[in-house]
């Protein structure tokens, strides 16, 4: 399968060859033709499959055949959770679509409101944004949605964890009816089916890889820690085994600075990420991490949520997440399109049982590795034995209760819109 097979125009084929994509990928080998027909699409792929690519292109193609777009409008609009993640589609967008008249701007919260309300003044084909700032921009009247004609929820399943469904829900409210969506998520939670039920109309369904498993390529290990020496070890690990570029997960931002701080202590270049972050510093720490100046980034979930970079070899998970699929994503980060990877969890005792909720969602039991200088005091008990999973009969999933206690339904049921076909 070529990507020239998928219906794509010249323009766009021509900077994916540039690109040195040599054949779509799974999930764009599906998503792609779907897209361009008009159909709506929920596809759930890991991190690192191409989704990005597996919408954006089509979104290009669809665009650059129609009128550009008026004054204040958005022909399509790309939700996606975070800042960083936000400027990263832009950039896809802008790369995949240089040859195209196609005209695309970002939003997001965290810089000066002004500068993005005049780059909408004259209409944009396509705007990336995430929900809390778009939602400043449509009240202040800076962007409106009469022209709209497709809508993609990228990292859905995120932008639930992160509790933008009331955000979400205010901007479809405000969306015409008669749209294309298209909606993108690294799993397929309950909520994100319960989500889409009232969001996507006869959509194609595509999925690429078993629900909520880790990326394959990944090499998996954990090591049992007392608490207290973990900064210790991990700076062990990093000069013993001369990590290069190392990405550091820790649970707070709190704990993201300090551990950054005992890194230069060390004499190791570190940088932290989080939330509580300058816009400014967290592209600067991201620039830094990739052209390797900096060797050790440490981020919190949030902060390093969707962003790509190419080839990290090593994923260190100081602290284990309290959310079992936050592990899947984290170690989605390492081993991406294709090249190999490894994730380390540094176990204390305290983290057992979050250990045990990982390896029953990933199904899979992590390989434990001592490290002599290591070997904790309060010792790390034993994982529990996988349950086989058996066909159970499916529940009536639950009814959202807060929808109903809102009056916020029409969101959900807004079922009465037509798909838009294209040939
Ligand atoms: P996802 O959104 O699924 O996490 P991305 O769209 O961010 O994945 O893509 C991950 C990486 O794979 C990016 O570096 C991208 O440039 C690369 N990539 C995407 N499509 C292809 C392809 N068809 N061939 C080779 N590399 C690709
Ligand atoms: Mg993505």
């Amino acid at each position: 399968m070529s990507f020239s097979s998928l219906g794509l125009s010249e323009p766009l084929l021509k900077a994916v060859s540039e690109q040195g994509y040599e054949k779509p990928s799974p999930i764009q080998e599906k998503a792609i033709p779907a897209v361009i027909e008009g159909r709506d699409v929920m596809a759930a792929a890991q991190t690192g499959t191409g989704k990005t690519a597996g919408f954006t292109l089509p979104l290009l193609d669809i665009l650059a055949k129609g009128k550009p777009a008026r004054a204040n409008q958005a022909r399509a609009l790309i939700l996606t959770p975070t800042r960083e993640l936000a400027a990263q589609i832009l950039e896809s967008v802008e790369t995949y679509g240089k040859y195209t008249k196609v005209k695309s701007t970002v939003v997001y919260g965290g810089v000066k409101i002004n500068p993005q309300m005049m780059r909408l003044r004259q209409g944009v084909d396509i705007l990336v944004a995430t929900p809390g700032r778009l939602l400043d921009l449509y009240n202040q009247k800076a962007i409106r949605f009469n022209e709209l004609e497709v809508l993609v929820l990228d990292e859905a399943d995120r932008m639930l964890d992160m509790g933008f469904i009331r955000d979400i829900k205010k901007i479809i409210a405000a969306l015409p009816r008669n749209r294309q969506n298209l909606l993108f998520s690294a799993t397929f939670s309950k909520e994100i089916r319960e989500l889409a039920k009232g969001l996507v109309n006869d959509p194609i369904e595509i999925s690429v890889s078993p629900r909520n498993t880790t990326a394959e390529k990944v090499t998996q290990w954990i090591t049992a820690v007392d608490k207290k020496r973990k900064p210790a070890l991990l700076t062990y690990l990093i000069k013993e085994n001369n990590w290069r570029q190392v990405l550091v997960f820790t649970k707070t931002k709190h704990g993201a600075n300090k551990l950054t701080r005992h890194l230069e202590a060390e004499g190791l270049k570190a940088a932290a990420i989080h939330g509580n972050k300058s816009q400014g510093a967290r592209t600067k720490a991201l620039a830094s991490f990739k052209d390797g100046s900096v060797q050790v980034l440490v981020a919190t979930d949030i902060a390093a949520r969707g962003i790509d970079i190419d080839l990290l070899p090593q994923v260190v998970n100081y602290e284990l997440p309290n959310v079992p699929e936050d592990y899947v994503h984290r170690i989605g980060r390492t081993g991406r399109a294709g090249s190999s990877g490894q994730a380390v969890s540094l176990v204390c005792a305290d983290e057992h049982k979050l250990l045990c909720d990982i390896e029953r969602v990933i199904q899979q039991l992590i390989e434990r590795k001592p490290i002599d200088k290591f070997i904790p005091v309060n010792e790390l008990p034993p994982s529990r034995a996988l349950k086989v999973a058996k066909n159970k009969k499916p529940k009536k999933p639950k009814q959202d209760k807060v929808e109903h206690k809102d009056g916020q339904r029409s969101a959900e049921n807004s079922r009465g819109h037509q798909p838009v076909r294209r040939r």
